[in-house]
């Protein structure tokens, strides 16, 4: 259905309109939601040409009002621009979450496909590049990939972070090392920049595999034990929520897999870590992983979690490619979330997850970018229909209103930050397309997700301010431009440690 002007009985008040369109596209209490907001008086609008409020649901010239804390009070279709407006041509969606990055990874884009590769040939790679960050190299970098986000729809980002000491595990701030936090500083400057909205997933990693000590490459990565990587996480977050309203930058929690974090350290996060914090893992990525921890523990990874008091609806199994039935139902029964990454998985050769298992087990899916091999929401979403059709041999598993509801409701659950969208109190965060490029000429405004593509988005807004328009970053540019630059930096940076080392 389309609705033309007028047909929401558009009335004077914002208020009344709102509760009209607070339907569809982000109705409905989701388990681990968090709900709408009380809002306060408008004082800035985005203009719509049309507004996707869900599957067979689009209003034309819809007038989006905004209070200033960036939230929707109501929604008016069928009305002019007015002066000021933030104006976004096309169809306008929710924007999208992205729940799962590692920024750095970025940096590796088109470089691992020599001679094939493999999962542990990238891995090799990144580590190298990790081993050359700075906190100023990362944070030029990390600016410029949040840029690249935001130009293609992203406005909310849960980063998996775990640079957190100088190569040699010291930590910055201790005997006049740099700031302390300061990988994690850099960060939240950079997505304070770009614009993004930053959930930093602050990780423990304490081990180079079941039983097995830290490699070299590694040791940056480690706080030694659960306890100290829990007492630096609670200093993080006194300052970064000093320095940061939590709707602009928060911090959160990650594990970065049963084969980081031995055992007796997943029992001592089990008992200590803080309820509200997310909690995010990389849950059987590679059949590697299960047969060690099997070997290892005699269960599953999810099962290892589970022991622990881990699997809850705050914990995000991020790819969760190899599981088992029990392992699906354990996730289910819990409310958790799973953060599938396609265009990473399929790059790496994870293999194709139980997509489909999962939502029929109730399993709420987020997206995520991962190592940045593509940073495209539109891309994700397809291909998370592609590899489900790939895998079963038949079409029509995701449709386009679940798409967006994976791509943006559920990724801000993920984070634990209130989801973006055009109901009352929905935070107002949007991306627009146009449906008349070459790649989307011809296609249905609702099968948009099965065509259009980063290079379509006009425009996104982010708490109600335009925020980047037909690839440009409002405040930032060209963000290939940034990339360019940040790439070779950090190129130029581990070029010179290698001499150091071959010295
Ligand atoms: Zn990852």
């Amino acid at each position: 259905m389309t609705r033309g002007p007028g047909e929401h009985g558009a009335g004077p008040t914002a208020g009344s309109t709102a509760s009209a369109t607070t339907g569809r596209a982000d109705a409905g209490p989701l388990p681990g939601d968090v709900p709408a907001q009380q809002t306060g008086p408008a004082v800035r609008a985005v203009w719509c040409e049309s507004a996707w409020l869900g599957a067979g649901d689009v209003v034309e010239a819809a007038r989006v009002e905004v209070d200033a804390g960036g939230l929707v009070v109501g929604v008016l279709p069928g009305v002019p621009a007015r002066e000021g407006d933030a104006v976004l041509r096309g169809v306008v969606f929710p924007a999208a979450a992205n729940a799962h990055s590692h920024a750095f990874h970025r940096a590796l884009r088109g470089r691992t496909h020599g001679g094939g590769g493999t999962f542990w040939t990238w891995r090799k790679a990144m580590y190298r590049a990790a081993d050359a960050l700075t906190p100023e190299l990362y944070e030029e970098l990390a600016t410029a990939v949040y840029a690249e986000m935001v130009v293609a729809g992203w406005t909310s980002v849960a980063e998996f972070h775990y640079v957190h000491h100088r190569p040699d595990g010291t930590p910055y701030g201790q005997d006049d090392a740099g700031e302390p936090h300061a990988m994690e500083l850099a960060l939240a400057r950079a997505a304070v920049r770009a614009g993004i909205r930053l959930t930093l997933l602050d990780t423990c990693y304490l081990a180079g595999g079941f039983g097995a000590p830290l490699q070299e490459g590694q040791r940056r990565f480690s706080d030694g034990t659960a306890g100290r990587w829990l007492e630096r996480l609670a200093r993080l977050r006194e300052v970064v929520s000093s320095d940061h309203p939590a709707h602009h930058v928060t911090v959160g929690a990650a594990i970065h897999s049963v084969r980081a974090v031995p055992e007796e350290d997943l029992a001592v996060i089990g008992r200590l870590l803080p309820p509200d914090l997310p909690l995010h893992v990389h849950l059987s990525e590679q059949p590697a992983e299960n047969e060690d921890c099997l070997r290892a523990t005699g269960c599953t990874p999810t099962a290892l979690l589970h022991r622990h008091g881990l699997v809850c609806d705050r914990l995000s199994a991020v790819h969760a490619t190899h599981v088992t039935a029990g392992d699906i139902a354990v996730l289910a029964d819990a409310g958790a979330t799973v953060v599938l990454c396609p265009t990473t998985e399929a790059d790496l050769a994870d293999g194709l997850g139980p997509a489909g298992e999962f939502r029929d087990a109730g399993v709420r899916l987020a997206l995520g970018t991962d190592q940045h091999v593509v940073v495209d929401p539109w891309r994700e979403m397809r291909a998370l229909e592609d590899g489900e059709r790939l895998r079963t041999g038949r079409r029509g598993h995701f449709d386009s209103g679940t798409l967006h509801r994976i791509a943006a409701l559920h990724g801000t659950a993920s984070q634990g930050r209130h989801a973006a969208g055009f109901g009352r109190g929905r935070v107002a965060d949007f991306m627009a397309v146009d449906p008349r490029t070459t790649r989307t000429a011809g296609s249905s405004r609702d099968q948009l997700a099965y065509t259009a593509t980063a290079q379509d988005v006009t425009g996104v807004v982010v708490g109600g301010i335009l925020t980047a328009q037909d690839g440009l970053h409002a405040t930032l540019g060209d963000p290939a431009a940034l990339l360019v630059a940040a790439i070779a930096r950090l190129d130029a940076a581990a070029a010179a440690a290698q001499v150091r080392e071959q010295r």
